[in-house]
């Protein structure tokens, strides 16, 4: 045995398979991939233009102190640049973070079934998971502060929750904070805030103040539509971000990655559109799924999760048909595409339904 034994317990993350697989697989001409909540849209075209003009940078290291992009982001925030930590993707941000804070004798408390990363680091470090069913899709919140005890390092908050879409509202977000020991860290991730609508989401940012114990993740992945870049981030008090910096590599994110960034970030019109169009879409499978009188979870984010014993099946049909969802033991997940791809995919999975 080479690594830590607990890790043995996991398995590599095997993320689902690219688009040029399935085409050879199916000798299929067109793949549609609607299974990792990407931006069907793609990122600003102002991306490609800041892109050209750093092409003689490439032998020189990126900026690890990520200084433009914290001054940035921090002015869009309305935050101080030493409260950001910058990771290849929020992925990254998750690791650290583990890494930073747990050890064997800690424990973390999570909702089931929620992203898959903060039980996996969990795991590594050596830390038990503490996992409480979702209530109709929705993290429990008394029952999770019902799991926490002194060695409760961390409690994971997804918000709008992958895989479900659905959130928890600011006052009982609020209620949750004030009751949780100040050693307990909340992580509340919020890698698909951009597509959120609800008017009592809660306002994290400002509650960062408040909280000292309160980390917040975000990402470029989903809205920004650069996920192949990776670069996500963590907001929190900065001798937090100070010391969580201590985990991180000397330069994590690349310079293309942060260039990428600040022009997305730059570009809120197309967000503001992507946006849109992704509640349409919405709206689409929603009408769809009403019109079969399948129930799905009310999402707040770019993709649906609709529970369903034979998701398996489906998923395989699908992809014989050159559309790629997500399936899990209790249902799909699709993200939401542009018009011309939903309805692709609407019309395929009618037979299978
Ligand atoms: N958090 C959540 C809830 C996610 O769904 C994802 C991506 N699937 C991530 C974090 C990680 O995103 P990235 O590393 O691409 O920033």
């Amino acid at each position: 045995m080479y690594v830590k034994p607990q890790i043995l317990t996991l398995q590599a993350y095997t993320p689902g398979k690219p688009s040029e697989v399935v085409m050879r697989e199916y000798g299929l001409d067109k793949v549609v991939k609607l299974a990792s909540n990407e931006n069907p849209f793609g990122c600003s075209p102002k991306v490609f233009e800041e892109l050209r003009n750093v092409v003689s940078k490439f032998a020189i290291y990126p900026d690890g102190a990520t200084e433009e992009i914290s001054k940035k982001l921090a002015n869009f925030l309305n935050i101080q640049p030493d409260q950001l930590i910058f990771g290849s993707g929020a992925d990254e941000v998750i690791q650290m973070i583990s890494r930073a804070l747990l050890t064997k004798e800690h424990n973390i408390v999570q909702a089931s079934q929620t992203f898959s990363q903060y039980a996996h680091h969990a795991v590594i470090e050596g830390a038990e998971v503490r996992p409480v069913p979702l209530v109709k899709g929705v993290h429990d919140l008394d029952s999770m502060l019902a799991q926490v005890d002194a060695n409760t390092k961390i409690v994971w908050i997804c918000n709008p929750n992958n895989p479900t879409g659905t959130y928890i509202g600011s006052r009982k977000l609020v209620e949750f904070l004030e009751k949780v020991p100040s050693t307990t860290f909340v992580v509340v991730d919020e890698a698909y805030v951009e597509y959120v609508s609800a008017s009592d989401f809660p306002d994290t940012i400002s509650l960062l103040n408040k909280f000292e114990n309160l980390i917040v993740l975000r990402t470029f992945s989903k809205a920004y539509g650069l996920a192949s870049f990776r670069i996500g981030y963590g907001i929190g008090n900065s001798k937090l971000i100070q010391e969580l910096n201590i985990a991180r590599l000397p330069f994590n994110t690349s310079m293309l990655s942060q260039v990428a960034a600040i022009a997305a970030l730059e570009d809120q019109v197309f967000i503001k559109n992507c946006v849109e169009q992704n509640k349409k879409g919405m709206e689409q499978y929603e009408e769809f799924f009403n019109s079969y009188g399948i129930e799905y979870y009310p999402s707040q984010a770019n993709f649906i999760f609709v529970s369903l014993e034979n998701s398996q099946e489906i998923f395989k049909d699908l992809e014989s048909k050159g559309y790629i969802i997500r399936a899990f033991p209790n249902g799909i997940r699709i993200t939401i595409g542009t018009a011309a791809e939903n309805e692709g995919l609407i019309l395929h999975l009618k037979p299978a339904l």
